[in-house]
């Protein structure tokens, strides 16, 4: 299958449509990271999603909408917290679960009785969601474990001949994955950070929770419990406290003809002068927009990655941090709750 990258002009779009419905899968940019798009109402279109990824059979997928789309026959009732949260950030990197009526596959909710929804705010989406006007079921458009993407090259790198059509919106502005929001209960609850902040949640429901799972129970976001998101080389992580030993291991490794690069914040990066790096920069939106990036460029240019922690926390800061320490393959702590 020859795989095309097109823009979102009305005649790919009619493609894209056709594929929907014929139950092929279909790549697509959000604001967040391409996603990897098939109807959410039939059960082999959706199982598609899970073979080509290689995803676990037990990791649920997020259903995406246009603005205008009613989900209200796919969701059984929302708390009026919820309704103020889509009011205020949606379209936007916001997925909000919640009770599901089991009007999609099965196969979507991985047998959890919620559904998760996203109403993306990148104006490709939104034209794609609008054209096919059906819930459409999208993790992110990377193998299994591999880094997201954030750009349709990324997407093509990881499916090249496996899919038909990446639909082309130029790089993605978030760059991390959308906030997923429990909305089951009373209070509003964090399943995995990201753009859309605990204090900005905070700010329009009064409260807001981030969900760790405890030792032995089953996790209310399988996906949160696989490790993720890794760049294919080696890799080293340190804080800032660390990097004596981390420049030592720098050396050491390319003593025995290793490529080490390092990953850092700008001003560590300055510091750094001499030895090859890869800027995340100073903020935490703009590091949320480079990580991804980044870490598929260090797999390229590197065989060994050395991570060095960001000094901040709290905002975005929490969404770049968990994704820095999946990638690394760190235990992330409870630090941020
Ligand atoms: P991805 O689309 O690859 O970014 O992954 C989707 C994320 O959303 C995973 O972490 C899933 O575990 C999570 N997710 C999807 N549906 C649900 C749900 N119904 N309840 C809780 N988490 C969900
Ligand atoms: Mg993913």
């Amino acid at each position: 299958m020859e795989t095309q990258i097109l823009s979102c002009s009305c005649e790919w779009l009619e493609l894209a449509r056709r594929y929907i419905e014929e139950g092929e899968v279909v790549a697509f940019h959000t604001e967040t990271v391409y996603g990897l798009g098939a109807n959410a109402l039939s059960d082999e279109a959706v199982l598609k999603i899970f073979e080509l990824k290689g995803r676990p059979a037990d990791n649920p997928l997020i259903v995406h909408v246009h603005r205008e789309y009613d989900i209200s026959p796919l969701i059984d009732g929302e708390p009026p917290y919820a309704a103020a949260l889509r009011r205020a950030f949606l379209p936007g990197p916001l997925t909000m679960v919640y009770p599901s009526t089991g009007k999609v596959s099965k196969y979507v909710s991985c047998g959890l009785n919620t559904l998760a929804i996203r109403v993306p705010s990148s104006p490709t989406a939104q034209e794609f969601l609008k054209c096919v006007d059906l819930p459409i079921a999208a993790p992110s458009a990377n193998l299994s474990k591999h880094v997201s993407p954030v750009t349709a090259r990324h997407v093509y790198d990881d499916f090249n001949g496996k899919i038909p059509l990446i639909l082309d919106g130029g790089a993605c502005s978030g760059g991390i994955e959308s906030t997923v929001l429990d909305c089951t209960g009373k209070v509003p609850q964090i399943l995995r950070e990201g753009l859309v902040t605990r204090e900005m949640i905070s700010s329009v429901a009064g409260e807001c929770g981030v969900y760790h799972a405890q030792n032995g129970e089953k996790p209310k976001s399988p996906g949160m419990a696989y490790k993720h998101y890794s760049p294919r080389c080696r890799t080293a992580f340190f804080n800032e406290n660390e990097l004596n030993e981390a420049v030592s291991l720098y050396k050491e490794a390319e003593k025995e003809g290793e490529t080490p690069c390092f990953l850092c914040e700008s001003d560590v990066c300055a510091q750094l002068f001499g030895f090859r790096t890869l800027d995340l920069g100073g903020t935490g939106e703009v590091m949320a927009q480079r990580l991804y990036d980044l870490l598929r460029k260090g797999e390229k240019v590197a065989t060994l990655l050395i991570g060095i922690e960001p000094k901040q926390k709290g905002g975005v800061m929490a969404g770049v941090r968990n994704r820095m320490h999946r990638a690394f393959g760190v235990e992330h702590g409870t630090e941020e709750s």
